[in-house]
C-alpha cells in the first residue's frame, strides 16, 4: 500500500464505516453502538439523526442488567446483540461501557456498570464474551478516566496513580484480560494533562504491554487529538470519517523523518486483521421474541427490591392501584448515542389487567392540586397504592450530567400525598442512578428498576405480583443526600480533580463511617437466606448458603477483603469475588472462590501485597458482612508508601484539601485556567470562544440553528435527544468538529477561525509569511 492510502485507511469512511479500497482487495465493514441493543444506522449516515436506528431489542441498560450480578445472564444479553447484529451485518458493537461511576451525577452512569472496578470489569467481560462467541467484535469504552460529561471532550481528568489503577484502569484491565475485546475505544477526555488519543502510556504501554491486548485502538467519535502523537501512541483508527483530519501533516511527518513509517505500518496491519475478521461475519437469523423474553429475564433479574416492611410486596394484584404517568409510560432507556428504537414498550398496566390506575403527572412529574386530590382518593380504594414515579429523560443523558440529586418535585408530593392516603404504599423507581428519596421512610416498599429496557413494564409487573422473585442488588451507593458524596466539589468542573482518589462509592462512605439511604451489594429477596461454615484453605474460600424460607429465590453471594494491619492507606473493605446462586426453597448449596495475589494488592509502582492479617468477609451486601475469617498474608513489610500519614486520606471525613492531594500526587498541580483570547487552540469549543469572537458568535449560532432543524426547528431543552445534540456540537473543540464534520469543514478552514478568534492578525501574517506548521496545536505536556 503507498503510505498516503496506509494513513487514509486509518480513519473510517463515514460514521460507521471502515474504508474500503477496492485496489487492495480491502472491504469496509461496520460498526454500531451499543451497549444495551443495536442502534444500527443503516441509510443514516450523519451523527446528528441520533434517534434514528433500525429496530432492535432495547435490553436493560447496564445499571439494570449490572445489578442482576449474574455474568451468565449478561453473556446471553451479549450473544443476542451479537447476533442482531450479524443479521444486520454489523461487525463490531460499540460497547460495554466500562467506566467508573464516580459521582452519582454523571450523566451517563445509566450506560455504566458500578462503582466498583471488580464487578465492573468482570460484567463487562461477560458481555464482552457473549457477542464476541458469535464472531462479532465488541468496542469496550471509553478508556479512560471519563466519568462525566461537562467538557468531556477536552476537560483533564487528573488523578493520581494509585487511583488509576486500583480504580479507574482496574474494570478495563479485567475486562481485556477475561473479554478478549476486538477493539477499545479511547475517550475524549485528557488524563493527567495528555488526550487519551495520543497518551502511550495508556494506549500501548499498560492495554497492549502490560495487559496483553491486540486488538485496534478506535477514537470515540471525534476523540483525535492529534494524529502524529496518537501514532505514537498506539492509538489506530480515527472515527467517524470524511475528514482528511491531519492527514497531510501525518504524509509530512513521516517524509521528514518526524514519525516512523514502522509505526503507521502496526496500526495499518492491526486495522487490516479486525477487517479481516469482520467481513468473514455471516448474517443470521433472529428471534425477536426470544430476545424480548431475554430481556425480560435480565429486567427482572435486575430488579432491586430496597425496602419491603411487613413484606407488603409481593401484592394481590386485584388489590392494587397503579398511579401515576410512568405506570403508563415507564422509562426504559437511557438518551444519547445508546438510544435503542426498540421491537416493541411494554407498560406496567397492560401485564396488571386486574388492577385498577390512575394516570395522573406527566413526564416531568409536574402535577396539578386537583391530581393530587384525586391520587389520594384513588389511593383509596385499594389495600395497596404502587406509584411509578422516576427521573425523567431530560434529567440525565450522554453530553449533560445531572444538576441535582433529586426526583421532581412534583413526583414527591404525589408519593406523600398517596403515602397519607394508603398505609400500604409501594414506590417503583425508574432511573439511571441514585436518587434522594425524602419519602423512603413513609412508604412501605421501595423498588429499583433502573432503566429495564423495552420488557421493563412486564419486569415491573412480574416482581410486584411475585410472579418474579427480585434479586438484584445495587452496584452503587445510595447516599441519603447529595451532600454526602466525597466529589461533590470536584465533579462537573472543566478539569475534575479526583481528590478522593481511591474512596469512590463504598470505598469512601465505609471508611468515613457515613450513614447512606442504601448500601453498595443491597436488595432483599421474597425468601430469606442463611450464610453457614465458612472455610478458607490458603487461597480457597467456601461457604454454604441456604434458602430458609419457602419459596425459590436467587443470592449475590458477595466476597469482601479487609485489610486490618496498618500502613498504606486502604479501604475498609473491597469486593474480590460474587457468585450468583440459584436455590429452592429448604435448599443448600456450597459457594467457592480462589483468591489470587491481586485480591489483596495496592498500586504501588507496581502491584504489591502489604504483609498482616485480612479479614475474609463474605455477606449479602456491603454492610450485610454474614461470616468473616481472620488471615494472614505473607508480602512486603513497612509502609509501602509513606506519605499520608495523619492525612485526609487516613482519615478520610469531609473533603481532602488541594495540598493534601498534591502531597499524594507528588508533585504541585496547576489550577484549571480558563481559555481566553490569544490562547485559544484546536482544542476549544466555539461555546468557549463565542463570547471573545464574532466568527465564534456566528459558528455557534448557526449550530444551534442546524441542531434544531434536525427537530423540525423546535430547540426545546426538555428534549434529551436536542439538548445532547446542542451539547455535543457546541462542546466540540474545532479539531473534533473538523473530524465530526465529514469533510464539511477542513483543517484550515478551522484553523483560520481559530486565528481570527484569537485576533492575532499580525502574527497570522507572520505565520504564513514564516511558514510556521502546527503553532495552534499544542502539545501535550503532562501534569
Ligand atoms: C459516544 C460513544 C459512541 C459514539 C458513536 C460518542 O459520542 O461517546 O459512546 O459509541 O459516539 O455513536
Amino acid at each position: 500500500m503507498s503510505l498516503k492510502d496506509k494513513i487514509a485507511l486509518c480513519t473510517g469512511s463515514d460514521s460507521w464505516h471502515t474504508k474500503e479500497m477496492e485496489q487492495y482487495g480491502i472491504p469496509s465493514i461496520m460498526m454500531c453502538d451499543g451497549p444495551h441493543g443495536l442502534r444500527c444506522q443503516k441509510n443514516v449516515s450523519d451523527t446528528m439523526s441520533i434517534n434514528e436506528s433500525l429496530p432492535a431489542t432495547c435490553f436493560p441498560a447496564a445499571v439494570t442488567a449490572g445489578a442482576t450480578w449474574n455474568r451468565e445472564l449478561y453473556r446471553r444479553e451479549g450473544e443476542a446483540i451479537g447476533r442482531e447484529a450479524l443479521a444486520n451485518e454489523v461487525s463490531i458493537v460499540l460497547g460495554p461501557g466500562c467506566n467508573i461511576k464516580r459521582n452519582p451525577l454523571g450523566g451517563r452512569s445509566f450506560e455504566y456498570i458500578s462503582e466498583d472496578p471488580y464487578i465492573a470489569g468482570h460484567m463487562a467481560a461477560s458481555f464482552i464474551q457473549g457477542i464476541e462467541g458469535v464472531g462479532v467484535g465488541t468496542s469496550l469504552k471509553h478508556f479512560a478516566v471519563n466519568s462525566q460529561e461537562y467538557k468531556r471532550m477536552n476537560g483533564d481528568s487528573r488523578l493520581d496513580e494509585r487511583a488509576l489503577r486500583e480504580i479507574y484502569l482496574a474494570p478495563f484491565e479485567i475486562a481485556v484480560k477475561l473479554g478478549h475485546p476486538a477493539t477499545v475505544m479511547c475517550s475524549y477526555n485528557k488524563i493527567n494533562g495528555i488526550h487519551a488519543s495520543d497518551n502511550k502510556k495508556l494506549l500501548t504501554d499498560i492495554l497492549r504491554d502490560e495487559w496483553g491486548f491486540d486488538g485496534v485502538v478506535i477514537t470515540d467519535w471525534g476523540a483525535l487529538y492529534d494524529r502524529i502523537e496518537a501514532y505514537r501512541a498506539g492509538c489506530d483508527l480515527n472515527m467517524p470519517g470524511g475528514s482528511k483530519y491531519m492527514e497531510k501533516a501525518t504524509l509530512a511527518a513521516v517524509k521528514n523523518g518526524e514519525l516512523d513509517e514502522a509505526l503507521i505500518d502496526k496500526t495499518v496491519e492491526r486495522i487490516l486483521r479486525m477487517v479481516e475478521r469482520g467481513s468473514a461475519i455471516k448474517p443470521c437469523e433472529v428471534d425477536l421474541d426470544a430476545h424480548h423474553s431475554l430481556a425480560r429475564e435480565i429486567a427482572t433479574e435486575g430488579a432491586v427490591l430496597l425496602k419491603n416492611e411487613d413484606s407488603v410486596l409481593p401484592l394481590e394484584e386485584s388489590e392494587t392501584v397503579l398511579i401515576g404517568y410512568m405506570a403508563e409510560h415507564i422509562r426504559y432507556q437511557g438518551s444519547g448515542s445508546s438510544h435503542i428504537n426498540p421491537t416493541k414498550i411494554t407498560n406496567v398496566i397492560e401485564y396488571m389487567p386486574n388492577a385498577s390506575h390512575f394516570i395522573c403527572a406527566d413526564e416531568e412529574g409536574e402535577i396539578s392540586g386537583a391530581e393530587l386530590e384525586e391520587a389520594a382518593k384513588a389511593a383509596k380504594t385499594k389495600n395497596n397504592a404502587v406509584v411509578v414515579i422516576g427521573l425523567p429523560d431530560s434529567y440525565e443523558s450522554e453530553a449533560f450530567d445531572r444538576e441535582h440529586m433529586r426526583l421532581p418535585e412534583g413526583y414527591c408530593s404525589l408519593v406523600e400525598a398517596v403515602a397519607d392516603a394508603n398505609p400500604n404504599t409501594v414506590v417503583v423507581l425508574l432511573g439511571g442512578s441514585v436518587m434522594e428519596l425524602p419519602f423512603a421512610d413513609k412508604v412501605k416498599a421501595i423498588l429499583y428498576m433502573g432503566l429495564p429496557g423495552q420488557a421493563g413494564g412486564e419486569a415491573i409487573a412480574d416482581v410486584i405480583t411475585g410472579r418474579a422473585n427480585p434479586s438484584g442488588k445495587l452496584t452503587e451507593t445510595w447516599p441519603i443526600s447529595y451532600d454526602d458524596v466525597v466529589s461533590k466539589e470536584t465533579f462537573g468542573v472543566r478539569d475534575p480533580e479526583y481528590r478522593e482518589s481511591i474512596y469512590v462509592g463504598y470505598r469512601y462512605y465505609d471508611k468515613a463511617k457515613i450513614q447512606v439511604r442504601y448500601p453498595f451489594g443491597h436488595g432483599l429477596s421474597y425468601t430469606t437466606f442463611a450464610y453457614k461454615n465458612l472455610s478458607v484453605n490458603g487461597r480457597e474460600v467456601s461457604l454454604e448458603i441456604e434458602n430458609t424460607g419457602s419459596i425459590a429465590g436467587k443470592e449475590v453471594v458477595q466476597l469482601y477483603i479487609a485489610p486490618k494491619t496498618k500502613g498504606i492507606f486502604r479501604p475498609e473493605r473491597e469486593l474480590r469475588g460474587f457468585e450468583k446462586v440459584s436455590l429452592l426453597p429448604g435448599e443448600t448449596k456450597r459457594v467457592s472462590f480462589t483468591l489470587d495475589d491481586r485480591s489483596f494488592a495496592v498500586w504501588a509502582d507496581g502491584w504489591r501485597t502489604p504483609v498482616g492479617e485480612y479479614l475474609i468477609e463474605v455477606g449479602s451486601s456491603g454492610r450485610d458482612i454474614r461470616l468473616s475469617q481472620s488471615i494472614t498474608v505473607d508480602g512486603e513489610s513497612g509502609d509501602i508508601i509513606n506519605c499520608q500519614k495523619g492525612s485526609w486520606y487516613e482519615n478520610p471525613v469531609g473533603t481532602p484539601t488541594r495540598e493534601e492531594w498534591e502531597a499524594l500526587m507528588g508533585r504541585q498541580i496547576p489550577l484549571t485556567v480558563e481559555p481566553k483570547r490569544g490562547s485559544f487552540t484546536m482544542d476549544n469549543s466555539c461555546m468557549e470562544m463565542k463570547d471573545h469572537s464574532l466568527m465564534m458568535k456566528i459558528q455557534y449560532a448557526l449550530t444551534e440553528r442546524i441542531v434544531a432543524r434536525g427537530f423540525g426547528g423546535k430547540r426545546d431543552m426538555k428534549n434529551p435527544a436536542y439538548k445532547m445534540m446542542l451539547f455535543s456540537a457546541i462542546n466540540a473543540p474545532m479539531r473534533s468538529v473538523v473530524i465530526n464534520s465529514e469533510g464539511a469543514m477542513n483543517d484550515s478552514l478551522a484553523k483560520f477561525m481559530l486565528i481570527m478568534a484569537n485576533g492575532v492578525i499580525r502574527s497570522t501574517i507572520r505565520r504564513i509569511i514564516t511558514g510556521e506548521k502546527h503553532s495552534l496545536l499544542p502539545k501535550a505536556k503532562e501534569i
